[in-house]
């Protein structure tokens, strides 16, 4: 029998079940197991504060005290949800964008997964298995790295933007800079020239115009308080048509010329021409140092496609007075990026990065290749689907991006499946897909959810089919 619950105020809320009996029912025990018996209480504690407020206002009134603890449990369970979608979760990338900042960037290669899992527990960071006493740490990386860009020392840091703001620190601090009105670009929407430059104590020197700078430009700049020459790769923005720049050699001649460092960010460049996939205009790292250039960074996760970290190559006078210099342990990177860096860096020395490395994969993978998995997987998903689900897709044309702020003019076709469904709309669709298990993330274009193979492996369509099976 319902009782009447509007006599006094304390009354409304008897029913209401305490933190404890909540804690004793099957959620919230499960969810004790997995987060800890006071998280799991603070939690519990906010559910029925909630439906306090939501009685006083009202509601709940006819609610047996067994309804109530029911209402708890499934309140418990979704907060528990939502703060488990915060955690840092594996995903399946069918944006079609390879490197993509918000998902982590490059996905590792087996090898580099291996190597991780592998250096988790002790490993030989800063240990010689050979001489039994402490190691050098990063060697090895070091060593490939000098292989493969043909640079005369080697420093790995946390990401490049440490790089660039460590170079710049060390060897321009006080003095000036002087770079191109073209090259002060804002990349990925928190590195910005200007800012780092200022961060670094050291004073801008812009030269030029936005589309054309001269070496005599430059050239006029160089005072007795210049100590840098800086070229910036814009890496994610183009400035065509009437340009003109002085050459990698011309700025290189000035440089020697006035005893000054010549350092260039290259960000998302490439090791070698080879690994350049028919992105035309990515700098090669080797092709800088030949031509004169001093310090090259770039970073680990971009064209590379390893893990997130910044690579100072250049000459040993100055890369060997960044290694002595007492920042260089507050930007130094740990045993886990190490290891995925030697691995990936092996599968370029092999010269199997092209197949190894998924980054590599999926920037050169064909048209042709896309268009026959997608018609492929298109069949599989009508297989799964019966006629009656409402869901439909079809095969279209269109476009994947490098991402990353890299090769913005690169076009890569692709084929796309696009999934609609009778009642429910995109951004539905689109928001289910994302807090499934495995979360996928899809783009919406032109009011269709659409999916982009090239991010996605094989293994994965598995997962892939699974969770658009379940949208009917
Ligand atoms: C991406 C980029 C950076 C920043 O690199 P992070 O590894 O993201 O820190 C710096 N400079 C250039 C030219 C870049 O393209």
């Amino acid at each position: 029998m319902p009782r009447a619950k509007t006599s006094g105020t304390n009354s409304i809320f008897r029913d209401l079940p305490s933190v404890d009996a909540v804690l004793r029912t099957p959620t919230g025990r499960s969810v004790a197991s997995e987060a800890g018996e006071r998280h799991a209480a603070s939690l519990t504690r906010e559910v029925i504060a909630m439906l306090r407020d939501e009685m006083e206002a009202g509601s709940h009134h006819e609610a047996q005290p067994e309804e109530l603890l029911h209402l708890s449990e499934a309140r418990l369970e979704a907060a528990y949800q939502a703060l488990e979608l915060k955690r840092v979760h594996r995903v399946i990338n069918a944006t079609g964008v390879v490197i993509h900042t918000n998902l982590g960037r490059a996905p590792l290669s087996d090898a580099a997964r291996r190597a991780v899992a592998d250096a988790a527990g002790p490993c030989t960071v800063e240990y010689d298995l050979a001489s039994g006493r402490r190691g050098r740490r990063g060697v090895m990386a070091e060593e490939l790295l000098r292989e493969l860009t043909g640079a005369e020392s080697v420093l790995i840091v946390n990401n490049c933007a440490a790089a660039a703001f460590f170079v710049l620190m060390v060897f321009a601090a006080g003095g000036e800079v002087i770079i191109s009105r073209g090259e002060l670009v804002e990349i990925g929407g928190d590195f910005r020239v200007p800012d780092v430059l200022a961060q670094s104590g050291a004073t801008l020197r812009e030269v030029g115009t936005t589309n054309r700078t001269k070496l005599s430009d430059y050239e006029r700049a160089v005072t007795g308080k210049t100590r840098v020459i800086l070229r910036v790769h814009p890496s994610n923005y183009r400035i065509v048509g009437f340009t003109a720049a002085p050459s990698i050699e011309e700025l290189a001649g000035l440089a020697h010329k006035h005893k000054l460092l010549f350092y260039e960010d290259i960000g998302s460049g490439a090791l070698s021409e080879l690994s350049a996939v028919g992105l035309a205009d990515e700098p090669v790292v080797g092709v800088s140092l030949t031509s004169g250039v001093g310090i090259v960074t770039f970073s680990g996760d971009k064209l590379l496609g390893g893990p997130q970290a910044g690579i100072i190559a250049g000459r040993s006078e100055y890369v060997d007075r960044l290694r002595k210099h007492p920042l260089y342990r507050a930007l130094r990177v740990d045993k886990l990026t190490y290891a995925a860096l030697e691995a990936t860096l092996q599968a370029y020395r092999r010269g199997t990065a092209a197949d190894e490395v998924p980054v590599q994969r999926m920037l050169s993978i064909s048209e042709h290749d896309l268009r026959q998995r997608a018609a492929m997987f298109l069949e599989r998903l009508r297989g799964l689907t019966p006629a009656n689900s409402g869901l439909g897709f079809e095969l279209i044309e269109g476009e994947s991006a490098v991402g990353g702020g890299a090769a913005p003019s690169a076009r890569l076709k692709t084929s796309l499946i696009a999934v609609t469904h009778v009642t429910r709309t995109a951004p539905q669709l689109e928001m289910t897909l994302r807090q499934g298990s495995p979360p996928v993330v899809a783009r919406i274009v032109d009011g269709r959810v659409v999916l982009d193979l090239r991010t996605v492996t094989e293994v994965e369509e598995n997962d892939l089919a699974a969770a658009i099976a379940s949208l009917s």
